[in-house]
């Protein structure tokens, strides 16, 4: 099962990660010249992970939709998964940071985390279309990578 995911952003280098545990042979396609440039700026370079307090009622929109996320992946999941790809986490004030407080870490690991589960990531490239095709989907970076599954994190 091969997959693609457009963007290598939090949410693609997660998702890619993801998908690589599940066994799938997973790449990333992002524009940008490296990967998780707006990680860097979270939390003033410190990179807010999560909260121990995450309740449906602090967000704004649909409450009964957050409710069943923070039910499927809660702060403690969050924590977790961060600690199993090398990331000590700490508390300062009910804010989760990486013990580093720095940013960076985030995206470092994340990256090499992905890539030590073999998801190749293409940096600096661009995206011309893309097809379905026979029930699979074609993304055309120049040439033509064909996957079973499309992830749009961007
Ligand atoms: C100042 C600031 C501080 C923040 N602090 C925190 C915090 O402390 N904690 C927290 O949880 N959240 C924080 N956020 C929010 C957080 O940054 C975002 O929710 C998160 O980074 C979104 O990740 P993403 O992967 O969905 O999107 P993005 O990080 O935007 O990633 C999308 C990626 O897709 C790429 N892309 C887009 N279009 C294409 C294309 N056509 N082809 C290829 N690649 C493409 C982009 O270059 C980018 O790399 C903060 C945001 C800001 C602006």
């Amino acid at each position: 099962m091969k997959t693609i995911v457009i963007g290598a952003g939090a949410s693609g280098l997660v998702a890619a990660i993801a998908a690589a545990n599940a066994g799938s042979s997973v790449t990333v396609i992002e524009h940008n010249k490296q990967v998780g440039k707006k990680i860097l700026i979270t939390g003033n370079g410190r990179c807010n992970i999560t909260n121990e307090a995450m309740e449906e009622n602090k967000f704004y929109g649909d409450s009964s939709f957050i409710k069943k996320v923070l039910e499927a992946y809660s702060p403690d999941d969050i924590r977790s998964f961060f600690e199993n790809i090398g990331i000590c986490t700490v508390s300062k004030n009910g804010y989760i940071y990486p013990s580093s407080m720095q940013a960076q870490t985030v995206c470092e690991f994340l990256r090499e985390y992905a890539m030590k589960l073999g998801v190749k990531i293409k940096t600096n490239n661009n995206i011309n279309s893309i097809q379905q095709i026979n029930g699979k989907y074609v993304v055309d970076i120049g040439i033509p990578l064909e996957c079973d599954n499309l992830i749009l994190a961007t």
